[in-house]
Formats: structure tokens, C-alpha cells, sequence
């Protein structure tokens, strides 16, 4: 079977992979903890649901134009000029299926074969796959060890003539650092003053914790929306809780929104439409949902901070936003017991049955991240269980409901 070069390379994504795992673990009846989630557990919003079962039993289910529907348009320029402060026009937007799809189609449009773009690692596991997909270097900035906030002077110098943009998640997606106004507000004006394109993922803007106050990149540049290099990317995956509804969207100025606009009406057409009126809902619809999540994420965090901090070795950063922690296992590793993350998480699963996410899937090896969108109690027994099988101290035998786990690999 003849396979691309390209397809080839792309690496399977990790987080999809353990999910199944755990899934198939599942299934046959084993007391699987999944701290591997990049998902809230809530159901959807029921202003979402109304919306997508009104357009659904309309029966008048078409297709859309490429770049989505004026009603939802409508609802995402209320929405970005209430969180990002700026007024957007229509062509200024385009909806695709996931921000996932968003991001791509930005890649797709901005680089060329051998452009270079910036990640600043911890990353999110899709940005060096996607930028390897359109024929992209990635170019991996690593902060300085123990933290997880980049500095501009490394930006700086890991730029070349090739560079095309720059990504910035902030909540950040393993760490859960939030990025510092003085940062954004030096990156913005070194990628205005560079030409460079700045893309913000801000997928978890709203789950800030501590009263913290996440900041638009806009609000650093007097340039407007046709000038700006600033591309913003958002949906209602993290906020609301509907991941499995697949929207998503862009706000750049026109001209590129244009090209993304071919570039998505020559591959899936438009997002469904039913689903846009789901969006359109969760817009639109009561905002406590999203509150209710961001308080039931900030009392996790600080149970999983508290169970982390009583974890001899381990070294955390208390996450500042998301539902991820991003803790630092080096203590354990190498040892006897992992030579690496990879080693390490699948120690975790079989011994343990709790799926991790290995650090080194996010540019930061030696950590693992731990999502906490779970329960309270997954997330207490999780981290014991990891406890358990880490800590030469921890008895010999346990006991999940009826099932002995015996300590044999020290
Ligand atoms: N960006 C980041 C940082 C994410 O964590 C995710 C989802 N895991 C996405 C983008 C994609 O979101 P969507 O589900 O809307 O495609």
C-alpha cells in the first residue's frame, strides 16, 4: 500500500488514542480512572439543544454558505465585542467544524512549504502536526525549567526570515498557566512590528481562576481588525461543554477570512448547519453555564493542587485556568521504574488503571498531565492510585471494589 511522505509523518493523536484505551479497559468491566479528558463532563446547554432540535425538526437541513450562517455571525460579533472589546464585521468570521478545523484552515492559508511557526512549548499536541501538515517547520520555544511561561527574548531568537506566525494558548492547554499581560502585550507588538501573524487560541478564556482577569490579545494594539496581525481563534467546545458538536471559528481580516473561506468550500463545504444553530444557542442562551463550569474546575483544581502538593517529589505549578495540571514525575524518572513520560503514564495505566497523558507529547518530558474535568472523587482516588504505584513506602496490596492490585514491580 503506497502511503504519502506527509500522512506518513503525522503522528496518531495521543490524547484520542488513550481515550480508547481506556474505553477498551472499560468495557471489560476494569475500574479505569481517565484523567486523560480534554473535555467538561456537564450536558449540553439546553438553549443549545433547542436551537439544533429546532433546526433539525424544520426538516430544512442544507447546506450553509462556507463560512457560516449570518444568525450565528451575529451572535459571535455580540460575543467578541463583549470579551475581546472590538466590533468585527461578518467577513471578518468563519465558522468551521471545531476550532481544530479553524486552526488548520489558518495554516493552510498563511504558510508556505518550509515557513517556519512558532510553538511555545508546553503545546498542544496538534499545533507541530497541523504546521507539518502544510508543509510547515515547527519551531519549538521552551521556557525555562520549572516554568511554564515562555520569555520574549527566546521568541525572539528562534525567529528567522522564514517565521510566518507565532501560537499562543492562553489558558494553556497541558499547563494551565495563564500568560501575563506584559507578555502579550510585548508579543503583539513584536509580531505587528515583525509582520508576523499572531495566532491566539483562546479555547479556555473563560476558565480563569482566582479572580483572574484573562486579557484580549487585541486590547495591546491600536491597528484594526484589516490591519492587525492578530488572528483569533474560539468555539464553544471548553466553555460550554459541547465538544462533540464540532464548532468553531476565526476572526481575522477579511482578505484571509476569504481565502479560508475557499479553502473550507473546497474540502468539507460548511459546518453543519444543525450545529450552528446549536452554537447559536449557547450564545445566545444563559451564560451561569459557563460560570457554573469555570467554579466546578476551580474547586478541582484546588483539590488536585492539594493531593499534588502532599506527593512526595512530585512539583507542581498550580494551574491558573483549564482543567489541567501539568506536574513534574522527573523524581520518578529515570529509575528503576520509567525511563521517560511514555513509560511512565503506561506504568500508571496498567498497574494502576489511571490514564495519563505523557508529558513528552506536549514538548515537556518528565511531567504528565492530569486533566481535572473529572468528579472530586475520580480525581482523589486518581491521584492515590498514582501514589500507590510511585511511592516505595506504599503497601503491597490494594484493593478497587473487589479487585487486588499487587505491587510486583519494584
Ligand atoms: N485548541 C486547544 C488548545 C485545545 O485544547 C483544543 C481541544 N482539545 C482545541 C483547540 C480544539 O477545539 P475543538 O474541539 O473546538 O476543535
Amino acid at each position: 500500500m503506497s502511503i504519502s511522505r506527509l500522512a506518513r509523518a503525522i503522528a496518531e493523536s495521543p490524547t484520542f488514542a488513550l481515550n480508547e484505551e481506556a474505553r477498551i479497559l472499560r468495557e471489560r468491566g476494569e475500574p479505569v480512572i481517565n484523567m486523560s479528558i480534554g473535555e467538561p463532563k456537564n450536558k449540553t446547554p439546553i438553549s443549545a439543544i433547542l436551537s439544533s432540535a429546532a433546526k433539525l425538526s424544520s426538516g430544512d437541513v442544507k447546506y450553509t454558505p462556507p463560512d457560516g450562517i449570518p444568525s450565528l455571525k451575529k451572535a459571535i460579533i455580540r460575543y467578541t465585542e463583549e470579551n475581546y472589546d472590538r466590533v468585527v464585521a461578518p467577513e471578518n468570521i468563519i465558522i468551521s467544524s471545531g476550532a481544530k478545523q479553524s486552526l488548520f484552515n489558518i495554516l493552510y492559508s498563511i504558510i508556505n512549504p518550509q515557513d517556519e511557526v512558532i510553538i511555545l512549548a508546553p503545546y498542544w499536541v496538534s499545533y507541530p502536526e497541523m504546521v507539518k501538515m502544510v508543509y510547515g517547520v515547527p519551531v519549538i520555544v521552551t521556557p525555562e525549567d520549572g516554568t511554564f511561561h515562555p520569555r520574549m527574548a527566546d521568541i525572539e531568537r528562534a525567529v528567522s526570515s522564514y517565521t510566518r506566525a507565532i501560537i499562543v494558548n492562553s489558558p494553556n492547554n497541558p499547563s494551565g498557566a495563564v500568560f501575563n499581560r506584559d507578555f502579550i502585550a510585548e508579543i503583539v507588538d513584536f509580531c505587528e512590528s515583525k509582520k508576523i501573524y499572531l495566532i491566539m487560541d483562546d479555547i479556555y478564556h473563560k476558565l480563569v481562576f482566582d479572580g483572574y482577569m484573562w486579557e484580549p490579545a487585541y486590547k495591546f494594539t491600536n491597528r484594526d481588525i484589516e490591519n492587525t496581525m492578530i488572528i483569533s481563534v474560539n468555539g464553544v467546545a471548553k466553555l460550554y461543554g459541547m465538544t462533540g458538536f464540532r464548532i468553531g471559528w476565526a476572526i481575522a481580516n477579511r482578505k484571509l477570512v476569504e481565502v479560508m473561506r475557499n479553502v473550507q468550500a473546497q474540502t468539507t463545504s460548511c459546518a453543519s448547519i444543525v450545529l450552528q444553530a446549536a452554537a447559536e444557542g449557547a450564545l445566545n442562551g444563559l451564560q451561569s453555564v459557563v460560570e457554573n463550569l469555570r467554579l466546578g474546575f476551580q474547586n478541582n483544581r484546588n483539590v488536585i493542587v492539594q493531593e499534588l502538593r502532599a506527593f512526595n517529589g512530585v512539583k507542581l505549578n498550580s494551574p491558573q485556568g483549564t482543567f489541567y495540571a501539568l506536574p513534574d514525575f522527573r523524581a520518578y524518572i529515570p529509575s528503576n521504574l520509567a525511563k521517560d513520560s511514555v513509560e511512565l503514564s503506561r506504568l500508571i495505566l496498567k498497574k494502576a488503571m489511571v490514564v495519563t497523558v505523557p508529558g513528552k507529547e506536549f514538548g515537556m518530558e518528565g511531567h504528565l498531565r492530569l486533566s481535572f474535568a473529572g468528579s472530586v472523587k475520580d480525581i482523589t482516588e486518581g491521584i492515590e492510585r498514582i501514589k500507590w504505584v510511585l511511592d516505595p513506602l506504599s503497601p503491597n496490596e490494594i484493593y478497587i471494589g473487589d479487585r487486588k492490585l499487587i505491587r510486583d514491580w519494584l
